[in-house]
Order: structure tokens, then C-alpha cells, then sequence
């Protein structure tokens, strides 16, 4: 009953071995793969493997950097064309009923020159659209977190996850009391934020992610979503309940923002 709420299966690292992965992914007992789009081309071939596989499923999205030219998600060099905000939010409205969430959406004030405004005009558009056809959020928050729960609060949004988030802890208590979700990912075995987010908040405020190809357990190597149990067992030695308690409230946490009616 494992779950990976972020994904990027559609991304170059899995061309050769797509197949493959998702086997491992249900042999290791891997129930549900929410694979996130960043832009039009990787949300078309989100929603095209979500058709062809009944555990992907489909998260449009609008990266934060890619929305507004600041280069793309997988740093392969390319033109640093924006992305056609409208005519994205367009096409997931018009997708609506195939898709579980949407995102990944958000913040990043990575570069030196954010254009943070830009960023956040993109972001409320998205969350706008996510009110109006009803859907959760899948929310990138990088170094940005405070703008983002700022812009979270003041909208009405409710089902919202924050993934691989690295806020400090004061704003991971935040996103709890406002009843967010946190998506852990696999690198917590070897990164001690995600283990204190997990110390300091309520096992139903949890999910799990892998962000794959990123953030391996191991460093320098790939992930995939049968990773996963890496984290159900730092979960369950973090909150002191067996790996089977860990992994049976993240898939009611699963079913609480995503399934739900
Ligand atoms: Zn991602």
C-alpha cells in the first residue's frame, strides 16, 4: 500500500527503462505513482502514461521557473521560452476529469532574479483554477516557503500538499495547523530535515514522494518510486509504530486528499 505522491516518470532518466521501473514499483508494493507535468510537453505525456498504466496517475503542472522563462526543470539546456500560462491552465481544465491534482505549481526563488511577481501571478491562476474544478495541489515551495504558505493562507484552498519541503520547522508547524500535507522524500535517510519534520509533526499531515529521477536515497543515483519503503522505515523508527501502521495512515492520507469526493 506504498505511495509516491510526486513523480517524474515522463522525464528523460526513464526513457530507456519506463517499463522496468514501474514493475519494480509494484513488486515492491507500490500501489499509486501521482506523476507530476511541469510544462505542456511532460503534461501530455503525463496524461498519456496515466492512460496506459492504472497506477500513474495524472498531476498537471506549471513549473514555477519554466512558467515564467527562468530555464526548466531537468536543467537540460534549451531555449528558456515561457511557458503559455492561459493556454496551460486551458488544457488542464479541459483535462479535468483525467487528473488526480494539480501541480507541480508554486514558488522558486532560486535564481538571482526570480521575477517573483511574475511567479506568483502564475501561481494564483493555478490555484484559482484548482478551487474552480475542485482539485488538490502538488505545491514547490523552494526557497520560497514563506511567500507560498502566505499565498496558500490567504486563498481558499484546502487541499494542499507542500513537497520536499525545506522550510524551517516554525513554518512545517504552520503548514500543519493549517492542515497541509508534507510529501518526505526518499533523501530523508540521509537529510536530517525531513527527519525533524517528521519528529515534529502528526503522522496524518504525511505522504510520501520520491520527486523521481531527484533526491535518491543515495546520492548521485537515480530514484524511482520502489523507493519508497526507504522512508516508511525512517517513518516508523522516527514515530516508533511498525512500518505497517506507517504505510496504512499515508494511504488513508492518500485516499483523505486525493480521492476524496
Ligand atoms: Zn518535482
Amino acid at each position: 500500500m506504498l505511495i509516491d505522491v510526486h513523480s517524474h516518470l515522463t522525464f528523460k532518466a526513464f526513457e530507456k527503462d519506463l517499463d522496468e521501473v514501474i514493475e519494480r514499483a509494484k513488486n515492491a508494493g507500490v500501489v499509486a505513482i501521482l506523476c507530476s507535468g511541469v510544462d505542456h510537453e511532460s503534461n501530455v505525456k503525463v496524461l498519456e502514461l496515466s492512460k496506459k498504466q492504472s497506477i500513474i496517475k495524472s498531476s498537471l503542472g506549471i513549473y514555477p521557473l519554466d512558467a515564467v522563462g527562468l530555464g526548466h526543470y531537468d536543467d537540460v539546456p534549451r531555449e528558456t521560452r515561457a511557458i503559455d500560462v492561459d493556454a496551460e491552465i486551458e488544457f488542464i481544465r479541459k483535462n479535468k476529469d483525467n487528473i488526480i491534482s494539480i501541480g507541480e505549481i508554486g514558488l522558486d526563488k532560486s535564481p538571482e532574479e526570480p521575477k517573483l511577481k511574475e511567479q506568483e501571478e502564475v501561481f494564483w491562476k493555478a490555484i484559482k483554477l484548482a478551487e474552480e474544478i475542485k482539485k488538490p495541489i502538488v505545491v514547490h515551495t523552494r526557497k520560497a516557503e514563506k511567500e507560498c504558505i502566505e499565498i496558500l493562507e490567504s486563498s481558499k484552498i484546502k487541499n494542499v500538499v507542500l513537497h520536499c519541503f525545506t522550510g524551517n520547522l516554525k513554518l512545517v508547524k504552520k503548514a500543519e495547523d493549517l492542515n497541509f500535507y508534507l510529501s518526505i522524500p526518499t533523501i530523508i535517510t540521509r537529510l536530517k530535515h525531513f527527519q525533524e519534520v517528521v519528529e515534529k509533526i502528526s503522522l496524518n499531515n504525511i505522504l510520501t514522494e520520491t520527486d523521481a529521477p531527484y533526491l535518491s536515497h543515495i546520492k548521485g543515483e537515480r530514484s524511482e518510486p520502489s523507493h519508497i519503503k526507504e522512508t516508511i522505515k525512517i517513518i516508523a523508527q522516527i514515530k516508533k509504530i511498525t512500518e505497517e501502521e506507517a504505510e496504512n495512515i499515508i494511504f488513508s492520507n492518500y485516499q483523505k486528499i486525493f480521492l476524496k469526493k
